[in-house]
């Protein structure tokens, strides 16, 4: 699996299956550990019962996630995704990538209408890529922000959460690059593998949608794609 693209990238084998023996080595730890307590101690205990079904489920979402993503990358090396592209409009489609997130600190500001051709389903998991981090590394508001020209738009994702080194930004649309080694994530249970940005970096290329990075350690981060029509 991935062998064209780990030869391109020039990803050693050895690390490549440990990247991924280690995403999975921590949900798996983690459901065989709370099973054991819910065998001992977790029936009579109504919370303990609670935290370990919780636990549970996020490192059955975990695992699910990172397959999902192994799967989405492999088909992308082996060029199997069949993008449908039809006149998409821009804020609708970031109304429903807000609205899907249920997230109170999403603001979205919209912009003029703006049509162009894209894959709607590929479009939103880009844009629920670029939205979920800034909500993953901030605590703050998170603002979508829309502005539309005649010939091109603009789709920024403003947080002022932990924001990222200029070394690490250059990085962070590697597979499996992390900047938050140390797992400082600010929800650090719900645990992405750091392939959430390759993914959103493939279909924003399919569109040819650049993406500028601004962002500084500590202050926040700015994603801004840039769509022409
Ligand atoms: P992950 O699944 O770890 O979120 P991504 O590929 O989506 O992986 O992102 C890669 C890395 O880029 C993250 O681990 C994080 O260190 C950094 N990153 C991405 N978006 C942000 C953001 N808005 N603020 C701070 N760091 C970010």
């Amino acid at each position: 699996m991935f062998i064209e693209q780990r030869k391109k990238n020039n990803i050693p084998q050895k690390k490549f299956i440990a990247d991924i023996s280690h995403e999975l080595r921590t949900p798996i730890t983690v459901i065989k550990n709370y099973v054991e307590i819910l065998e001992n101690f977790g029936a009579e205990d109504p919370k303990l019962f609670h935290e370990s079904m919780t636990a549970i489920k996020i490192a059955a979402e975990n695992m699910q996630n990172l397959v999902e993503s192994l799967l989405f990358l492999a088909r992308a090396d082996e060029n199997t995704h069949s993008l449908q592209k039809i006149s998409v409009e821009l804020n609708e489609i970031l109304e429903s990538v807000v609205k899907l997130s249920k997230n109170p600190r999403v603001k979205i500001i919209f912009g003029e209408k703006f049509h162009f051709m894209g894959d709607p389903e590929f479009l939103k998991k880009m844009f629920g890529e670029f939205l979920k981090n800034s909500l993953l590394y901030s605590k703050g508001k998170v603002t979508v922000e829309i502005h539309a020209e005649k010939n091109f738009a603009t789709v920024k994702f403003i947080d002022m959460g932990i924001g990222i080194s200029a070394e690490d930004i250059e990085k962070i649309f590697d597979r499996f690059y992390r900047a938050d080694k140390s797992r400082t994530k600010l929800d650090d249970k719900k645990n992405s593998p750091g392939l959430g940005l390759t993914i959103a970096k493939w279909i924003a290329d399919r569109h040819e949608i650049k993406i500028n990075v601004e962002s500084e350690l500590g202050k926040g981060s700015t994603f801004e794609l840039v769509i022409e029509n």
